[in-house]
């Protein structure tokens, strides 16, 4: 099955001149979802995982149904406010301002391997906040993936953590 046949593609979204890859239509056609579930699942066993944290809010759409494939717990990595409880935050640079990811304290245990998930890698911005703040949290990140990479956008080679995807636009 060629997943890039489920990916819609919208012109113009968020802002005038991006093309948006829109995952929607994949969740939304069970035989796709199932596929890219499995091939998914097959790219992230062999990092031994102990969990997965997966990056709101598409990421939480991929992590969570592995997770429960895998035979894993799932974690959360969230905007600022949105967890209840005690948090630890990281604050990164955006191309304008900052932003902040956020997790429960105790979410993950000091030194458990956690991959992450994403819809989609782009420049990889987002991936390294998530990374950073896990290890804040003293978690072994030994890998990400995520269903679509922007490979022109060369986020790959803008961390240090492996990544695999499952369909490319370059
Ligand atoms: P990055 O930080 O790698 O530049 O951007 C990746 C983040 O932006 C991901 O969390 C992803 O959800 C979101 N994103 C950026 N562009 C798109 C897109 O075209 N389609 C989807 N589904 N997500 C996007």
């Amino acid at each position: 099955m060629n997943l890039k046949d489920h990916i819609r593609e919208v012109p113009d979204f968020p802002k005038p001149g991006i093309l948006f890859y829109d995952i929607s239509t994949l969740l939304a056609h069970p035989d796709a979802w199932q596929v890219a579930m499995g091939r998914i699942a097959k790219a992230v066993a062999p990092r031994a995982p102990d969990v997965l944290a997966g990056i709101e809010s598409r990421g939480f759409l991929v992590a969570a149904p592995l997770a429960l494939k895998l035979g894993l717990g799932f974690v959360m990595v969230r905007k600022k406010g949105k967890l209840p409880g005690k948090t630890v935050r990281h604050e990164y640079a955006l191309e304008y301002g900052t932003d902040t990811v956020e997790i429960q304290e105790g979410a993950i245990e000091p030194g458990q391997r956690v991959v992450i998930l994403d819809d989609l890698l782009a420049t990889g911005g987002t991936l390294n906040a998530a990374a950073d703040l896990l290890t804040k949290v003293g978690a072994n990140v030994v890998g990400a993936a995520c269903l679509i990479e922007l490979t022109f956008l060369k986020g790959r080679e803008r961390t240090a953590i492996p990544v695999d995807s499952l369909i490319a636009y370059d």
